[in-house]
Formats: structure tokens, C-alpha cells, sequence
């Protein structure tokens, strides 16, 4: 407690002070307000030497002295409240707040390509939840959109092969996309938009219309022995934001007991921007069906090829040259030397 008087901090005073007003007590029969005071620790000892009974309740002085102290502690516990715990306390929160601030920004970042919506009270094929669960729609706008090499117009995608890059934290990290492209033979119909229906709904229903005319298109294609052009795309997911933060200025809010996020303040911490994905596209190359089948046949060996490597390389998907092999290995016996020819 601090003194009303002189607002010094009343500590290791009590001793000295109780025996004050046991002392007034013994004598007096009954407490005066200054011994009230010094038994609720009011009042420091210096004080309580320097002022009578008369003073704390009669001089104008004094009453205004405590009426000024009284104004100073409650701007102080208010700007206490305004700028919230100091020292380790005060780090504490802030760090508090970082680590909020920062994962909250990964999962703004997790999103990396949209895939459709599964709308609840909406019926659809297990295999469309698959389609869209899986990331194969990811892959399929990664053909459509991103790769310049590949015409499209008047194809269905569909994904042979789909491969997640190994050991990434991101959905839609692929290593390697497998795509065999059919003409569209048929036509999706689109219904009218209903009254009630958003147009989030309505684009959501438009796509569950296209995947199924598609599903259906590709697999009377296949029935009929029809086979498409095969690519193999190579995507590189590139984080725009890479290493790039954010100044987040902070104040601290009394009444949830942490520090929040404001347009301006004199405090502010530096935090990771929220990824923004792009995909590069590494490379490009149309195969015949004969190398699609020696993918298919040994996938898990060419799979953990491209695990090995830092990069994923168009030449992991061809059965390796003899003639090659036998390069590298001198190559390897040499030692570094080799690569100076
Ligand atoms: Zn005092």
C-alpha cells in the first residue's frame, strides 16, 4: 500500500506502526482516524510523526494532499492497465502474442491452390470427395492454367499419377504430376441457378456438373480403347513471401489480459508473412504410352528416385541409359577431377 499523504510505499514499517496504534488503543479506549489509517497501512510512519489526529481531518492542507494523491494513483493504475505488465511479464505476453501471430499466418498460408468446396447437405459421389480431398483438382488447375506448354482447350485432364513431394509440410506440395489429356466428346449441362442458391452454390454445383460429365466422358473414352496424350509435369511450389515479414503493431488489451493487433502504436513486432503460393513450372514433356507403362510398371522405383534427388529430373522417368551408367561410374572413380574435361 502506498500512503495517502506522501504516496511513499508503506513496506517493513508494519511493526513499528501496529504498536502505534496498539499503543493509541491501550490508552484512548478507541481508534482516531490517524490510528484507523496506520492500522490499514494509509499512512507511512514519517507521516504518521509529522500529522495529528486534527490535520488528516481538518487542515485543508493535508485534505488536499490526499485528495491529489488519490487522483495521482488512479492515473497510475490506469496507465498500468493501458500499457499492461512490464518486464518478464510484459515479454511474456509478447511472446504470447508471436507465437499466435505467427501460427495463425501459417494457416492463413495453408491453402495452397483452392480446390471446390464440399458444401454440406450437398450429395456427391464418394469418388468426387476423393477427387477433391486428394488434391487432384489442384493438379488438374496446375495443367490447365500453368503450364504454358501443354494446350488444353477442348481436353478433360485426367490425372494418372500424382505424386507429394517427400518430406514437405504443404498440401499440394507435388513432386511430379502424371496427366493423360481426352478430348471432350461430351458436353456438360448446366442448370439455371436456383432462387435460393448462392453463387458460391451455384459455382459449386457447376463443378460437381463438370467433374461427373468428365468422369463419365474419360471412361467411355477408355471403354472404347482410346488412349490420350500422357505428359509428365514437373510443378515447383514457390513461396512468394519466403522470409518477408510483417510489422504488427501491438497494444495490450486489460480486459482479455493480452496484446492484440492495431493500425498504429509505438510497439510493434515483426512477424512471418502469410505464404502466398505460386507454382513453377520445372518442366514439361510429353510421353508415348509405351514409357508411361515402364512409370506405371515401376513407380515405386522411379518414385524413390525422385525422393533421392534434391531436384526432380525428366530423366528419372526413362529407364536409365546403359551407356550413361557407365559414364557416371568412371566419372565416380575419377573423383571430382572429372568434371573439369
Ligand atoms: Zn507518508
Amino acid at each position: 500500500m502506498d500512503c495517502v499523504i506522501c504516496g511513499k510505499q508503506v513496506v517493513n514499517e508494519n511493526n513499528r506502526l501496529q504498536k502505534k496504534a496498539k499503543d493509541h488503543l491501550r490508552t484512548t479506549g478507541e481508534l482516531d482516524v490517524k490510528h484507523l489509517w496506520i492500522k490499514q497501512w494509509k499512512i507511512c510512519y514519517d507521516c504518521s510523526e509529522a500529522h495529528t489526529n486534527d490535520d488528516l481531518v481538518n487542515s485543508s492542507e493535508v485534505l488536499q494532499k490526499i485528495e491529489e494523491q488519490k487522483k495521482r494513483k488512479k492515473q497510475q493504475v490506469k496507465a498500468k492497465r493501458k500499457n499492461g505488465p512490464s518486464g518478464v511479464a510484459r515479454a511474456h505476453y509478447i511472446e504470447k502474442y508471436m507465437d499466435y501471430a505467427t501460427r495463425k499466418a501459417e494457416e492463413d498460408g495453408r491453402n495452397i491452390a483452392k480446390s471446390p468446396r464440399l458444401i454440406n447437405g450437398q450429395q456427391y459421389d464418394d469418388a468426387y470427395i476423393t477427387y477433391v480431398k486428394s488434391h487432384i483438382s489442384t493438379a488438374v488447375l496446375i495443367v490447365r492454367d500453368m503450364v504454358k506448354d501443354i494446350d488444353t482447350k477442348g481436353k478433360w485432364i485426367d490425372v494418372r499419377h500424382l505424386e507429394e513431394r517427400f518430406l514437405s509440410h504443404y498440401n499440394g506440395d507435388f513432386s511430379f504430376i502424371i496427366a493423360e489429356l481426352f478430348s471432350r466428346k461430351q458436353k456438360p449441362i448446366y442448370p439455371k441457378k436456383m432462387v435460393h442458391e448462392t453463387d458460391a452454390e451455384y459455382k459449386n454445383r457447376i463443378a460437381y456438373i463438370t467433374w461427373q460429365t468428365a468422369t463419365a466422358d474419360i471412361d467411355q473414352q477408355r471403354t472404347e480403347g482410346k488412349k490420350g496424350d500422357v505428359y509428365i509435369v514437373l510443378p515447383c511450389l514457390k513461396n512468394e513471401h519466403e522470409s518477408m515479414y510483417d510489422k504488427h503493431y501491438i497494444v495490450w488489451d486489460d480486459k482479455r489480459r493480452h496484446f492484440k493487433r492495431v493500425r498504429e502504436s509505438d510497439q510493434y513486432v515483426s512477424i512471418i508473412k502469410p505464404p502466398k503460393w505460386r507454382y513453377d513450372i520445372v518442366a514439361t514433356k510429353k510421353i508415348n504410352h509405351q514409357q508411361l507403362r515402364y512409370i506405371e510398371k515401376n513407380l515405386s522405383k522411379v518414385v524413390s528416385k525422385t525422393r533421392e534427388k534434391n531436384g526432380v529430373m525428366l530423366s528419372l522417368f526413362s529407364p536409365q541409359n546403359p551407356q550413361k551408367k557407365k559414364e557416371t561410374l568412371s566419372k565416380l572413380k575419377k573423383g571430382t577431377k572429372g568434371t573439369k574435361e
